[in-house]
Formats: structure tokens, C-alpha cells, sequence
């Protein structure tokens, strides 16, 4: 039987948005770009395109930049506001957010080939928090007073904003990485250019209209779309802009690091993974393999913290690849709009075909490959997939795929699982699953990630910082330490005799 996935109706407010003339969003309004290019948005589940979106190059970027800047002016509606009124306005754009959850969700799922539920409960969901969140710290933001040995001087800090910001980002969380990566930005006091990713660049343009419509001054939040070797190299390479804050895979982090330090410009750089994922013969074998399945087979495994690498002591291996394989074989593929999909399809052909290598690969050398039941046609679609039988030096155990395909490999005893979770050139996610507090507490300690959890996976919080040791990246996204990311420390010193 041969499946598609057809497009469900789509509500007015979506059809409007998808009707929109390709646009960027600049100095508080909508604009034709100056490069008159455009390109195709895909629905991803459908193959078939639902809009037309702006291709903007270095002449948009030039004139988000100018915005930026003259709205970044230190006698400037930004830069006069209280602390108080710039929290009102993030708290503003998060209820704006919410506002139109519904519809936020429909034009994610139709973008980024999402399913509706997870769009609703975790992207836009997490989006508006990070606003309602980062909406508390501008009156928070303090210096300190500096003890030094001098007589009859007087040394603060304070922590200024660092200016002009350029944001790039994945197209796996189209708004909720907004709201990681602007929330903090404004809080903080700086203005931004943001280039979303060419595959899925509505929903920032919304949410720019609407936070204009929240009161944000004109040129605080800019958004070009376009596409990485024009419009996101421009970003990067432009003087005006102060500081870059990039998601993405770590292979364009490297490229924009490199680049970036030309002009000694501030990088955060959130990058790519292949996060290990640790079952212990005393876990709780229900919780460990329900939360390991959801944990990689969740948006079709496009999530950067991914448990994509699964480590099962050899006692209960066989038994937690079998529940592995029926978890995967339970899961239906189809539009992310259908309330019965349970796997939505990949972001789009490269992707596809990319992941398919992958699994063709592993099978190729050796490894054990159970696919789960038939996809649809049209879209981009790929079944959840288990391998088993694998060794630690295959592509499929070392690589970031981001698909859902989850690698298993057994192990005997304890230091050699920890010793080989970390022997990865990546250090995004990791987790353990035990009802032992010493195994817990060991690894805990051993694992070098930015995020590492016990008995669960996948939570992430706008308080709790996120980020990657080694080359999942540097600097942190979420919670206080996110803020310094968009700080500078001046200190200032008066002399008053
Ligand atoms: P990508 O690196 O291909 O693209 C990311 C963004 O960078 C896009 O906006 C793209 O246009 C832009 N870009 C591409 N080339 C560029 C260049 N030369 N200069 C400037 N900008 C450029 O990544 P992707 O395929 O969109 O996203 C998937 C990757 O993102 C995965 O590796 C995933 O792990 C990672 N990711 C990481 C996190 C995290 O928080 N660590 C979160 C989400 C995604």
C-alpha cells in the first residue's frame, strides 16, 4: 500500500501568514529585501510549497544592521528604558506568544514538519517561557562595588550590553530558539539582526510583528531571511555587529568561530551531538526504555541532545532491544497536522537521503538494522530505525545523524561504560539510568556534557543553562549564564579625593 500524507485543513490565521509576500523584517516593519530574491518553504510531510520566503543577502543584512545599530543609540528609546518597562515588554511578546499558541503550532508543524502536540506543548510552550522567564532579569542585572588599594577612589562595575547582536539559527526549533536566543539578548539591553534558518523562516517574522506590537521600539529586533553563504556569512562578517550567538551544526560553528575572530567579535556557538545514553542492569527497565525510545524517536530524532548513542549492560541488552524495535514499530508516520501521527517526517530531501546513507552504512558493516513499519511517499519521511550489534568505531555510533535512528551497544561493567560515553569528540547530552546513587553520582561526575540527567530525558528550562562541552560548542544558552553571554564588564573608576 502505497501512503501520503495529505495536508489537513489549515486555519485562517496560518493561511493568511502563508499568503504573505516573501519579506524581511526591518526597522519595525515588513520590507521587500533589497536582493529581490526569494525561495521556496516546504511543508516537509508533503514535499509540496506552502510559501514564498525572502532570500535576503549582504544588502539586507547591511540595512538590518544600520537599524540595529541606530536603535542600539545610548540616548535611544532602548537604551532610556527602565528595567522595569523592558521586562514588561519580553513579558508582553511571551504572552503574545501564547496569545496564538494554536496558531504558532499549525505554522510549525506545516515549516519545520513537526507533530501539532509536541509543537504545542514543548516548542511554542517553551518559546513563551524563555520571554516570561528573561523577563524578570533586567532588574536584576548588577555590578558590584570593587574593594581596591587606592585612597580617594572609588571602583564599580557595571555590566553593559554588548551591542549589536547577530543571531543565527537550526531549523529544528524554529521559535523556541527565538525565545532562547532573543530573550536574553533584550534582557540584557543589546538590539539584534536574526537570520532564521532558510528551511523555516515564518515564524520568526511573526514574532517580530508582534513584538513591535508589545512594545518594543522599531530596529531593537530585525529578521532577514536568507540563506547561510550569503546572508548568514554576512552577519558574521559585518563590523557592526557585536557579538554572534549561532545553533547550528558544528561543521558551520567551526566556519563562523574562524571568521568571527577576524574582528575578535563574541561567539556562542550551540552545536551539534552524539549524546550517550547509559541503561544499568538495576534501572528501571519500564522508565529507562520509555524515556530512551521518546528521548531519540521525538521529532524524528532532530533534536541536538539526542540519546542517539545507547549503552545497555549485556544482561537486560537483549530484552531493551526488543521493547526498543516494538516501541519504534508502534509509531505511524504521517502529517504533523493529523492527530494520529506519531513520527513526523524529516526537514527535507537532503536530510533524508543523508539519514538512509546512515542506516544503509551500518548495515553494510556488520551491525544488526531493525526498520520500522513503511513511511509515506511524497514527504520526507524515514521509519524509526534501531541498530544493534554495533562497536563503538562505526559511523553510526560516532556521527551525528539527526534522524530517529538510535544506536545500541552493550556493555559489562561500569568504568568501561563511562570510559567509552566519553570517548566522543561531542559533550551536548548525556544520561543514566540506575536506582543506584553511587553508579548515579560517578557518572554524574565522569560524563563531559552540558547537560547530563538521571533517570529522564529531554527536560530543558529557561532558568537551567544549556549548552556543549567540547565540540557541541562554548558559551551557554538559558538560565543567568545565558545573560553573560550578552554582557560586558566595565569598571569604573572616580577619583574623589
Ligand atoms: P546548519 O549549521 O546547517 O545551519 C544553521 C544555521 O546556520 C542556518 O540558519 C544556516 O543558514 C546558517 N549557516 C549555514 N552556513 C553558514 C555560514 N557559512 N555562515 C553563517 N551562517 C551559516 O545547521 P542545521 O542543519 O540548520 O541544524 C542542525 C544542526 O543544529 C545539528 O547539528 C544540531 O545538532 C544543531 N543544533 C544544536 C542545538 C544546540 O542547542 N546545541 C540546537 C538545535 C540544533
Amino acid at each position: 500500500m502505497t501512503l501520503t500524507a495529505e495536508t489537513p485543513t489549515v486555519s485562517a490565521a496560518v493561511s493568511a501568514r502563508l499568503a504573505l509576500a516573501p519579506h524581511v523584517f526591518v526597522d519595525g516593519t515588513a520590507q521587500t529585501t533589497l536582493s529581490g530574491k526569494n525561495l521556496p518553504v516546504l511543508d516537509p510531510a508533503t514535499g509540496q510549497m506552502i510559501a514564498t520566503a525572502a532570500d535576503g543577502d549582504a544588502v539586507d543584512i547591511n540595512r538590518a544592521v544600520a537599524a540595529a545599530t541606530r536603535a542600539f543609540d545610548p540616548s535611544g528609546e532602548w537604551r532610556t528604558m527602565t528595567p522595569v518597562e523592558r521586562g514588561r515588554v519580553l513579558h508582553r511578546i511571551g504572552d503574545a506568544i501564547l496569545d496564538r499558541a494554536d496558531e504558532f503550532a499549525e505554522l510549525e508543524v506545516l515549516d519545520a514538519g513537526k507533530v501539532r502536540g509536541a509543537a504545542r506543548a514543548i516548542d511554542v510552550d517553551f518559546a513563551a517561557r524563555a520571554f516570561h522567564y528573561f523577563a524578570g532579569w533586567p532588574t536584576k542585572i548588577t555590578g558590584a562595588t570593587v574593594p581596591v588599594s587606592h585612597p580617594g577612589i572609588h571602583v564599580r562595575t557595571e555590566k553593559d550590553p554588548v551591542g549589536v547582536v547577530g543571531a543565527i539559527t537550526a531549523w529544528n526549533f524554529p521559535l523556541l530558539l527565538c525565545g532562547w536566543k532573543l530573550a536574553p539578548a533584550l534582557a540584557a539591553g543589546c538590539t539584534v539582526v536574526l537570520k532564521p534558518s532558510e528551511e523555516t523562516p515564518l515564524s520568526a517574522l511573526w514574532l517580530a510583528e508582534l513584538a513591535i506590537e508589545a512594545g518594543l521600539p522599531a530596529g531593537v529586533l530585525n529578521v532577514v531571511p536568507g540563506r547561510g553563504d550569503t546572508a548568514g556569512e554576512a552577519l558574521v562578517d559585518h563590523p557592526g555587529v557585536d557579538k554572534i550567538t549561532f545553533t547550528g551544526s558544528t561543521a558551520v560553528g567551526k566556519q563562523i568561530a574562524r571568521r568571527a575572530a577576524e574582528q575578535v567579535k563574541r561567539v556562542t556557538l550551540e552545536l551539534g551531538g552524539k549524546s550517550a545514553n547509559i541503561i544499568f542492569p538495576d534501572a528501571d527497565l519500564d522508565a529507562a526504555v520509555e524515556g530512551s525510545a521518546g528521548g531519540i524517536f521525538w521529532h524524528s530524532g532532530q533534536t541536538c541532545s539526542a540519546p542517539s548513542r545507547l549503552f545497555v549492560h549485556r544482561s537486560v541488552h537483549d530484552e531493551v532491544v526488543e521493547r526498543l524495535h516494538a516501541i519504534g514499530d508502534g509509531l505511524r508516520s504521517g502529517h504533523g497536522l493529523d492527530p494520529t501521527t506519531g513520527l513526523g517526517p524529516l526537514i527535507n530531501a537532503r536530510q533524508l537521503e543523508r539519514v538512509a546513507d546512515h542506516v544503509r552504512r551500518a548495515g553494510e558493516e556488520g551491525a544488526r538494522v531493525h526498520i520500522g513499519p513503511d513511511v509515506p511517499t511524497g514527504g520526507f519521511f524515514h521509519p524509526a530505525t534501531v541498530i544493534s550489534d554495533a562497536r563503538d568505531d562505526m559511523a553510526c555510533a560516532r556521527e551525528e545523524i539527526f534522524g530517529p535512528v538510535l544506536t545500541v551497544l552493550p556493555f559489562d561493567d561500569t568504568d568501561e561504560v563511562l570510559r567509552r560515553a566519553d570517548a566522543s569528540e561531542y559533550g551536548l547530552a548525556a544520561g543514566v539510568w540506575t536506582q543506584n546513587v553511587s553508579n548515579a553520582h560517578r557518572a554524574t561526575k565522569a560524563l563531559r556534557a552540558g547537560t547530563v540527567y538521571v533517570n529522564g530525558w529531554g527536560l530543558t528550562d529557561p532558568a537551567a543553562p544549556f549548552g556543549g562541552f567540547r565540540q557541541s560548542g562554548y558559551g551557554r544558552d538559558l538560565g543567568p549564564d545565558s545573560l553573560e553571554g550578552y554582557l560586558e564588564t566595565k569598571s569604573v573608576w572616580t577619583f574623589h579625593g
